[in-house]
């Protein structure tokens, strides 16, 4: 792991933290695993989602990963179908676009919505909102504006990345904020690793349409196949749309190999719960 990053453990929750991202003062952001919350069989221990298990478990999981993060939201929630759509939170209680997660306890404060249509990416600049987006073994990514105090928070799988949704979310905070490419900070976090991460020619060309140069993220495996670096294709999106190399950070560490602290897809043949990446100015 790249030294960007650092695991922090508060009241045995563990998550994955960017330094730059603390440094720039969004220290309120993580990428979580699966240590520190209460659900059990192949879900243990923290599933952040809600269509996967019982509400009242997944909540405790959320209130104990929002006391270790230091955050008490209004937590919105992507609609992930593998698209490069990214959406705009500004209040999600009065928009048409966002619809209330039940949750069993309220007592807490703490309140869920989620994208009514599809957004594999979220943006906000407001300060009580926690833009949350799912993974495992896809690649998640946080992006932060210290100029102009916005984020964005990604889910991108291969059909993102190869559509771009990196490159999305940069458009979509130039337009909703008036963001700058050059000033954004960004955190790529645990992923299926060049190392495990086996795909097809169809992969392979979706990849090369984009880009010539995203050939370049394919090293040949065995019977026609190859393995794919996700955290170096989207590092390259997000360099295309302008952000400094020098301010974008891959944790490189791999989901699938490291399947005891990550939920991983591939290493669990989909017997998984969801990690989350968060992140609220
Ligand atoms: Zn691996």
């Amino acid at each position: 792991m790249t030294d960007s990053f650092y695991f922090d453990n508060t009241g045995g929750v563990v998550t994955l933290r960017c330094r730059a991202l603390d440094s720039a003062g969004f220290g309120r952001h993580c990428f979580t695993t699966r240590i520190g919350g209460i659900s059990t069989g192949h879900l243990a221990y923290t599933n952040l989602s809600f269509s996967r298990e019982d509400k009242n478990t997944v909540y405790e999981n959320y209130r104990r990963v929002f006391d270790a993060v230091g955050i008490k939201p209004t937590a919105v929630l992507s609609n992930q179908q593998h698209t490069d759509i990214v959406a705009q939170v500004t209040e999600p209680e009065s928009s048409e676009n966002f619809t209330p997660v039940e949750t069993a306890d309220a007592g807490t404060g703490l309140r869920f919505f989620v994208s009514r249509t599809a957004a594999d990416g979220l943006v906000t600049d407001r300060s009580g909102i926690c833009l949350v987006t799912f993974v495992a073994d896809c690649v998640p990514i946080i992006i932060a504006d210290p100029v102009r105090r916005a984020a964005a928070c990604v889910h991108s799988g291969w059909r993102s990345t190869a559509l771009g949704i990196g490159d999305a979310a940069v458009r979509k905070m130039q337009a909703c904020f008036g963001s700058r490419p050059e000033d954004l900070i960004a955190a790529v976090g645990p992923c299926i690793g060049p190392c495990c991460y086996e795909v097809g020619s169809d992969v392979y060309d979706a990849f090369a349409a984009r880009s010539e140069l995203m050939r370049g993220f394919f090293a040949p495996a065995h019977g026609g196949k190859y393995m794919l670096d996700m955290g170096a294709a989207n590092r390259f999106v997000l360099i295309s749309a302008g952000l400094r190399p020098e301010n974008i950070h891959v944790s490189g560490q791999c989901t699938c190999h490291n399947s005891e602290l990550y939920y991983s897809h591939r290493a669990t043949k989909g017997k998984r719960g969801n990690m989350a990446a968060m992140i609220q100015i």
